[in-house]
């Protein structure tokens, strides 16, 4: 059994938290001065480890296990949302970092070899999953031509202020068997369920909906209520049927959400002449997401045509679910009953990389509790005997593909 070095993990953590720390969190958006120079410190950990080390063309940082003709993908990424926290993201990388690190010291690498990465900008500052859409091949030029950070650089300026220039890494089938990803769960379903280990199914596809009515503005004491237009009553009704009808015909996971919801002019004298508002759902089965959408704008329709304001429906955001491997989630949960621990079985409702990896390689990925469910924040923690426990099992699927392998 490939024994990894807890307390050398949770080091490494710590000293990676350093580049960008800002007070319990972790400020370090891609292509920041701090993530430049932590990437430049991962490649230098990865080469010390045993493993050929580099930075690749976007800025993805790379580790091969050289001796091996085969390797496992494991990674994650290690930049951050503004004000961020300290593992989401850096905890899988590093994880994979450990455990090839304790299988070459224990010298298994020739075996099944640990290929290890932290893509880029997976928080999409500039462009989300950048990095692991590069390894996988799906972006042109064009792609990395057009987006620009929220501050207005354009990512093409940022990659020549970084001057990677490096090729890129690429998956290689021939070489890659499958990608794990292990994360904080960034939610509170864990904790909840008193489980340490989460075991995800998917990572939910999502729909986004702008609802928009049109009325007419009117005085709001003196027109009657038979007579007027009210653009902002009809999606009220609309509002209210998703979060009293909706649960009668989802599955157990899904969720939704109405997090917009504008009136227009806005005042309380006067009748709404428009109003619009954002709808969301997720889930990890299309079937479910199709159901959903057919549901919703049946009632848009019917509201609609009832009058007197008129309803439209525009989509606005449409990603598909990815499934994780079935046969490597039973191999998570071998390897967290040989470590003596219970496992939950979940969807993702956050995006991740193996998203993008998922419909490459057989993927799968690994959670543990974020305590108060709290991520994307400076507050974002995990107890370390979990972050611990967490490789350790991740480390029991690598020796267990590794025996499939042989
Ligand atoms: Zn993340």
């Amino acid at each position: 059994m490939t024994r990894i070095n807890g307390r050398r993990l949770i080091a490494d953590l710590r000293r990676l938290a350093e580049f960008g720390k800002a007070g319990t969190g972790v400020n370090r958006v891609s292509f920041s001065g701090a993530d430049i120079e932590s990437r430049v410190w991962l490649r230098e950990r990865f080469q010390a480890a045993g493993l050929d080390a580099a930075i690749d063309a976007v800025g993805n940082v790379r580790g091969v296990s050289a001796q091996a003709a085969r390797a496992v993908v494991i990674g994650s990424h290690t930049d951050t949302v503004p004000m961020g926290g300290w593992l989401d993201g850096a905890m899988g990388v590093l994880y994979g970092l450990e455990i090839a690190r304790s299988r070459i010291e224990s010298g298994r690498q020739g075996q099944l070899g640990v290929d290890v990465v932290s893509f880029q900008d997976e928080e999409g500052t500039f462009l989300p999953c950048l990095g692991s859409r590069s390894f996988c091949g799906e972006l042109t030029q064009a792609d990395i031509a057009k987006p620009k950070s929220q501050a207005g650089e354009p990512l093409v300026e940022a990659l020549r202020r970084a001057a990677y220039g490096g090729p890129a890494w690429r998956l290689d089938k021939g070489r890659h068997i499958a990608y794990l990803e292990a994360h904080i769960e960034q939610g509170p379903r864990l904790e909840a369920a008193k489980r340490r280990i989460g075991v995800v199914t998917g990572i939910v596809g999502i729909r986004r909906f702008r609802i928009i009515a049109k009325g007419q503005a009117d005085h709001a004491g003196t027109t009657p209520m038979s007579m007027r237009k009210d653009a902002a009553r009809p999606l009220f009704t609309f509002a209210y049927r998703v979060h009293a009808d909706l649960p009668a015909m989802v599955g157990p996971d899904t969720v939704w959400n109405i997090g917009v919801i504008t009136v227009r002019p806005g005042a309380a004298n006067v009748v709404a002449s428009e109003a619009e508002l954002v709808v969301e759902f997720r889930d990890t089965s299309s079937e479910v997401l199709e159901r959903i959408e057919a549901r919703l704008l049946a009632w848009i329709s019917e509201l609609d045509s009832q009058g007197p304001a008129r309803l439209e429906a525009h989509p606005i955001a449409r990603i598909a679910p990815t499934l994780m491997a079935p046969d490597l989630e039973a191999l998570i949960e071998a390897g967290a009953a040989e470590n003596g621990t219970a496992t939950l079985r979940m969807p993702s409702g956050a995006g991740h990389d193996a998203m993008v990896l998922g419909h490459h390689l057989p993927s799968a990925m690994l959670f543990i509790p974020s305590i108060g469910g709290r991520s994307h924040d400076v507050a974002e923690d995990s107890a370390e005997d979990d972050i611990v426990l967490g490789c350790e099992v991740l480390a029991a699927v690598v020796e267990r593909l590794e025996a499939r392998a042989a």
